[in-house]
């Protein structure tokens, strides 16, 4: 299997190049080169790591890993992605928070790892993963990459302006993982992050690469829950699922039509949008407006040039066939929070505030629709990891999972810096000549 670039030119690398690459050279992003059908029978009710073999075989033919796959499936999916009814509803929840970090990223990010920590083997010097965040993928990524050989990851953030447990996630840890809080905003650690691959002497001392949502090694990974959660609908209905994706970068939504392509019982794929309205708004119109992105309850969703669009748009090049592949919706913080507060009350169930927007996508519809289908919320974060929001209206402390306790126990350090290259170069100067 190679994979090429959405922007067409090249002749195709292998998975782990494009893992290491992260991007085209051309700037575009890295697709299969054709998508290979999975017979799903052989798969119905195994564990995740087995559905995971078996799913992204084809997709590792030819390359070095391979022969690792099996144990790279092992390490990155140890945790469960169970289906769960909700009473009273018609309406499944696939829970993607059972993770060390209680969020959907989870999954992509120990992929990535137990990848990376594999085709660095013996490499040297050290490779540096360089991560600007404004919360969840920080938090995922420095959990996947601790104490994994070979490779060191300095995470970004904007000090202050992350909440406490989100930067509690960001600092607790040691070795070869450490926090920079920037003073100065999100979009300043992205620069910085930038400058950084751009600076030549820098780059002599340190290789650098990073762990965006973008990467490859973070998608493929993604199309194994909507796999076995799929299957499982199909089981016991005999009929295909479909999935309400709270949706950002777009990378999770793309790995649900990934699944689809590859011949799993999939039928709608519905994105559910925050006030960040750029994707509904051009499914709408047909004409592509990316915009500043708007802070809202649902802020791993604050995105307003999702970048996997690239990818969409490259497997639907016109809008009809987009148009035909998914449909998509948007929700105010006003609705998120009254869903939260209803669903609470009707069923007993809280809801972060992503999930929320599925939840009121899927509330939303008229009753034929939702009968229609076999209807499936993706859950994608735990509502603990968002505690300040939710409790206030349901009115009930969410209880801990103990992955996320046992982090929030941990002792915190960071190392506060500018916001300017210089003081990021001399960090990292010293970080990498430090081996
Ligand atoms: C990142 C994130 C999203 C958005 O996912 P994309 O793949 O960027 O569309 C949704 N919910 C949570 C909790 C997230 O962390």
């Amino acid at each position: 299997m190679r994979y090429v670039s959405t922007r067409g030119t090249g002749t195709g690398i292998s998975l782990s190049e494009a893992i290491t690459a992260g991007l085209a050279d051309d700037g575009g992003l890295f697709v299969p080169e054709k998508f290979p059908r999975v017979a799903a029978g052989a798969i119905v009710s195994s564990p995740l790591s087995r559905t995971a073999l078996h799913v992204l075989e084809p997709f590792f033919e030819g390359d070095p890993l391979a022969n690792e796959l099996e144990a790279i499936a092992g390490a990155a999916f140890d945790f469960p992605a169970p289906v769960t009814r909700v009473q009273g509803a018609r309406v499944d929840v696939l829970e993607l928070f059972h993770g060390p970090t209680a969020a959907f990223k989870d999954f992509g990010a120990r992929f990535l790892a137990a990848c990376m920590t594999r085709i660095e083997r013996g490499a040297a010097p050290p490779l540096t993963i360089l991560v600007a965040t404004s919360g969840d993928t920080g938090g995922a990524v420095a959990a996947a990459f601790h104490r994994q050989p070979g490779i060191q990851v300095v995470i970004l953030f904007p000090k202050g302006r992350v909440s406490p447990r989100q930067e509690h996630q960001l600092t607790c840890w040691d070795t070869n993982v450490s926090a920079l809080a920037v003073r100065g905003s999100f979009d300043d650690c992205q620069e910085l992050v930038k400058a950084a691959f751009q600076d030549a002497s820098l780059r002599e001392t340190c290789r650098l690469s990073s762990a965006n949502s973008i990467n490859i090694g973070r998608l493929l990974p993604q199309t194994v829950y909507y796999s076995a959660a799929s299957l499982q609908v199909w089981e016991r209905t005999g009929e295909p699922a479909s999935f309400i994706v709270p949706s950002g970068n777009l990378g999770n939504a793309t790995a649900c039509l990934w699944a689809r392509e590859i011949g799993m019982p999939i039928e709608h794929v519905v994105l559910a949008h925050n006030a960040n309205r750029t994707v509904p708004d051009f499914l709408d119109s047909g004409s592509w407006r990316p915009r500043a992105s708007v802070a809202t309850l649902a802020s791993a969703m604050d995105v307003g040039d999702p970048s996997n669009m690239e990818r969409l748009r490259a497997r639907y090049p016109d809008l009809d066939s987009l148009r035909a592949g998914i449909s998509a919706a948007w929700v105010t913080d006003a609705e998120i929070s009254q869903r939260i507060a209803a669903d609470f009350r009707a069923y007993g169930r809280t809801w972060c505030p992503h999930t929320a927007t599925a939840a009121e996508v899927f509330a939303r519809m008229p009753s034929t629709q939702r009968r229609a289908a076999n209807w499936v919320l993706v859950s994608t974060a735990h509502p603990a990891k968002f505690a300040e929001i939710v409790e206030r209206l349901t009115g009930r402390d969410v209880p801990m999972p103990p992955a996320l306790a046992s982090l929030l126990r941990r002792p915190r350090r960071h190392v506060e810096i500018e916001s300017t290259f210089r003081a990021l170069a001399g960090y990292l100067q010293e970080k990498c000549s430090s081996h």
